[in-house]
């Protein structure tokens, strides 16, 4: 059998689009996509693993993020880029590609916190916050899971009660992303009428507390809080003109979670990309472990399903952009990607042997932060129900008593 021409070869650069998707996007997008990526070549992952075994946050990168101009991804106006769905899963896609915690943090910023803002604030709130946090010299979070309610969400305690010209909020949060410094946490409570609502509360209100969590073993160089909330009182004109009830939250949350199945997809070609390498460079029983029959099927089958998540990833994109993603689409695309990325990086940790336990290797680390991954945003079983619930029409997760 004759070897195929190198010209049919995918290139090194190439290793992780095997059915080249990058002839799908257009020239901004590739523009954008190789920003960031060269961004993270020489920025982020020369320095990340250090700041992950120490578990401190990298605040160096943050004027270089910023630079990048990418901040608000979707968002058009007040200063915010108005790039493609797809541009804007690229960017999550070569951030985790490069390291889990600083996706993470630009996710909850650009994303979740941005989002709540561009999709439920009033005109006079977007001019208000929109500009400097797409200069990202104010940092956002979005404080919305409790001690008691995960992915019972909806059931949250935090309680808002209106006095005078302020609410006063009451409460504790969970698991938020960057609220130990950020400027604009965006907490969501409940109301005297029921009402859920998000509430920007700004840095140094007296009553808010954040304590930064400790001992995790994912995502380990982006910090999350602990929060209480002891009669903080944030002004009315603070209180989101659109969030409502609920419903409204979660239009921020099936806004943002593609970008969660993009992540999920950097992750798994990093691991990819490194457990290739190796395999090619390692020889037991004196040939390369990359010639072994065993080896190269658990490098196609990682290979099938980083193009599956890729393909699933770009349509889902597609679809945001024509305004025709359900709830159901992106949480199909989560659950898919977040399980198939998890197998992924677990045979690239399984492929490099014991030193695929090494940090300096770029696979544990991408290994360990897929589990979080895995989870928030909504986890497995909790996408699966958003599924179930398009396709049957029977919600199976309304709260029981
Ligand atoms: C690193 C990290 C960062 C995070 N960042 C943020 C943030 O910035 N802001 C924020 O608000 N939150 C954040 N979260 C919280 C995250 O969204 C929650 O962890 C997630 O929603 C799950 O909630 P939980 O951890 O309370 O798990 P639980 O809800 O207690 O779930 C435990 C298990 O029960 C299962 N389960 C629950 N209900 C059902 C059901 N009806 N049917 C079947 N199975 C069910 C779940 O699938 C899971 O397997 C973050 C979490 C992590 C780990």
């Amino acid at each position: 059998m004759t070897e195929r021409g190198s010209e049919q070869r995918v290139s090194e650069h190439d290793v992780t689009d095997f059915y080249r998707m990058n002839d799908l996007l257009t020239e901004r997008e590739r523009d954008v996509r190789e920003r960031v990526r060269t961004f993270c070549d020489k920025e982020v992952t020369p320095i990340i693993n250090d700041y992950w075994e120490r578990a401190e946050f990298p605040f160096e990168l943050v004027p270089k993020l910023a630079e990048l101009g990418v901040a608000g991804g979707t968002i058009e106006g007040d200063g915010c880029p108005g790039l493609s769905p797809v541009a804007t899963g690229l960017i999550a896609m070569e951030l985790a590609r490069a390291d889990g915690s600083v996706c993470t943090f630009f996710g909850v910023h650009s994303g979740l916190a941005m989002q709540s803002i561009a999709l439920l604030g009033s005109e006079e709130q977007k001019r208000r916050w929109l500009p400097a946090m797409a200069r990202m010299d104010k940092i956002g979070a979005f404080a919305l899971t409790e001690p008691e309610h995960g992915s019972d969400a909806v059931a949250l305690e935090t309680r808002a009660r209106r006095d005078g010209d302020c609410y006063v909020l009451d409460g504790a949060k969970r698991w938020i992303g960057n609220a130990s410094f950020a400027d604009l946490v965006i907490v969501w409570a409940r109301d005297e009428a029921g009402k859920v609502g998000g509430f920007v509360v700004e840095k140094g209100t007296p009553g808010f507390n954040a304590s930064v969590m400790t001992g995790k073993i994912a995502k380990r160089a982006v910090w999350q809080a602990e929060i209480t909330l002891e009669g903080v009182r944030v002004p009315v004109a603070n209180r989101l003109a659109g969030a409502n009830g609920f419903g409204d939250t979660a239009k921020v949350l099936a806004a943002t979670r593609f970008g969660v199945a993009w992540e999920a997809v950097g992750h798994a070609m990093a691991a990819y990309e490194s457990a290739l390498s190796h395999a090619k460079q390692r020889e037991q029983f004196g040939a390369p472990i990359a010639s072994y029959q065993l080896v190269q099927h658990k490098l196609a089958t990682m290979l099938a399903e980083i193009t599956a998540m890729q393909l699933i990833c770009l349509r889902l994109s597609q679809l945001a952009g024509s305004g025709q993603m359900t709830d159901g689409m992106s949480s199909l695309a989560k659950m898919h990607n977040a399980a198939k990325a998890r197998r992924v990086v677990a045979d690239a940790r399984d492929i490099l042997g014991g030193i695929g336990i090494l940090l300096e290797n770029h696979v544990a680390r991408h290994q360990a932060d897929m589990e979080a991954v895995f989870t928030y945003e909504g986890t497995d079983s909790i996408q699966s129900l958003i599924v179930g619930r398009e396709i049957t029409g029977v919600s199976a997760f309304t709260r029981k008593a």
